[in-house]
């Protein structure tokens, strides 16, 4: 008996090829997998062709001990899972009395009348262990191969959600001598993925166990973890000893765990040690003090001015658009801003709708963000028409807020 088995997907119909539905089916399959620690290394979709699903089958079995099918199980022509199953299997369709009788029951207390086809459904795979489905008329089976097993599925996504967590999960856990998956998730703010890389170094990257992968959404990267041992408490104590070695090289970056967020952190930081933030938004109102207001409970620490448009900046601060480009405007201003409110920290979003309508407003996007200890600024080539925008610019504001307000209380209190 293996204790690390491995697992395929199947995903039938003709509908998900034609990319008239998308296969959340797998989704679901591959993450409960992976939740009792099955691998899964190739997953396939494939139309309602009887070849070509008993040939998808065919090769899975050739690489997998653990081969799950979904949808195809129903009563019309084109459902022909089980026959596929037959065939890859070198099995012959059975008829079951017993089970014609329980789809026909079904149908009665449903109040439908069963028809011709559904008898269909009656039949088997040779020596299959049927799945009971008290959720739904399409009977699932199990076919235990010396090459490794076949589990079929309906593809209506209640009763196969219904099938896997109650009948196959349980099954695949006494079956095998499964492990348990704990994952953790480290978030780091303020500095890229390509240095985090660099200081996390090839040797915790490549660890199998807990594995480390990094995971980048602007402004901020997550470092996840993932341990997997025989029970629970085993996995995090690996996860714990990770933790413990990313953080003597990433700790300075990492914000939080988990579930935790930017807002949070950030204002946790400005309350801990009263910190004095200014924030100016033109062009995109609100996107910044937005996500900081509702937690701020009328904190006298936070001030923020908006304008309509970044020219009204440019205006005020004496720049000629044409002339300055947006970074080196941004950099400025936003120390200039920092001074005349007497803050600890400025943030600067300065955005413009998209195309060149107007030849007097700056292009783009900017977010630049000042401390005493100094200054960034990122500039994006796409302005407040995108949706893109208002994500981007508050992430990588938040993100460096962060990061350069807790490098000067560390180098403060260090
Ligand atoms: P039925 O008895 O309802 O025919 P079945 O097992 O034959 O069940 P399918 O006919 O393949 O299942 O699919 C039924 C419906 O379930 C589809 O129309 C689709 O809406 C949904 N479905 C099927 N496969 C998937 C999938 N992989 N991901 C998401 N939804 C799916
Ligand atoms: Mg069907």
């Amino acid at each position: 008996m293996s204790d690390n088995p491995n697992a395929e997907l199947i995903a039938i119909g003709t509908e998900l090829l034609l990319g008239e539905i998308t296969d959340t089916n797998s989704v679901f399959l591959a993450r409960q997998l992976r939740d009792i620690g099955v691998n899964v290394f190739f997953m396939t979709t494939v139309g309602d062709n009887l070849q070509r699903i008993a040939a998808a089958i065919d090769a899975a079995l050739q690489r997998a001990e653990i081969v799950i099918t979904c949808g195809g199980l129903g009563p019309t022509v084109d459902d022909m899972t089980r026959q596929a199953v037959a065939d890859a299997t070198a099995r012959p369709l059975e008829f079951h009395q017993s089970l014609y009788d329980q789809i026909a029951e079904r149908f009665r207390g449903f109040g439908v009348e069963m028809t011709a086809n559904n008898r269909q459904q009656a039949f088997l795979p040779q020596a299959a262990a049927l799945i009971e489905n008290p959720v739904g008329t399409a009977p699932s089976f199990r076919v235990e191969t010396e090459r490794g097993m076949v589990i079929s599925l309906p593809g209506v996504p209640r009763e196969m959600k219904y099938l896997m967590r109650a009948a196959v999960v349980p099954q695949l856990l006494e079956k095998y001598d499964l492990g348990v998956i704990v994952a953790r998730t480290l978030r780091t703010a303020g500095i890229g993925e390509s240095s985090l890389d660099d200081q996390i170094g090839r040797a915790l990257l490549s660890a199998s166990n807990p594995s480390v992968g990094l995971a980048a959404h602007h402004g901020s990267v997550d470092v996840r973890l993932t341990a997997k041992a025989a029970t629970k408490e085993k996995a995090i104590q690996l996860l714990n000893e990770m933790q413990a070695q990313l953080e003597a090289k990433i700790g300075e970056h990492v914000y939080g765990i988990d579930a935790a967020d930017l807002e949070t952190a950030l204002l946790d930081l400005l309350h801990q040690h009263r910190l004095r933030l200014h924030i100016t938004e033109a062009g995109l109102p609100g996107v910044i003090t937005d996500k900081l207001d509702g937690s701020a409970d009328g904190a006298e620490w936070l001030q923020s001015q908006r304008y309509a448009h970044p020219k009204e900046v440019y205006a005020r601060y004496g720049a000629d658009a044409a002339q300055v480009p947006l970074k080196d405007f941004a950099l400025d201003a936003v120390q200039r801003m920092r001074a005349e409110h007497q803050a600890d920290a400025s943030v600067l979003v300065l955005s413009s709708p998209d195309l060149a309508e107007n030849a007097d407003a700056v292009q783009g996007s900017a977010v630049a963000v000042a401390t005493a200890s100094g200054c960034r600024c990122r500039v994006y080539g796409f302005g407040t028409r995108s949706n893109l925008a208002r994500d981007w610019l508050a992430r990588w504001g938040m993100a460096n807020l962060w990061r350069m307000l807790s490098d000067q209380q560390a180098a403060q209190s260090g």
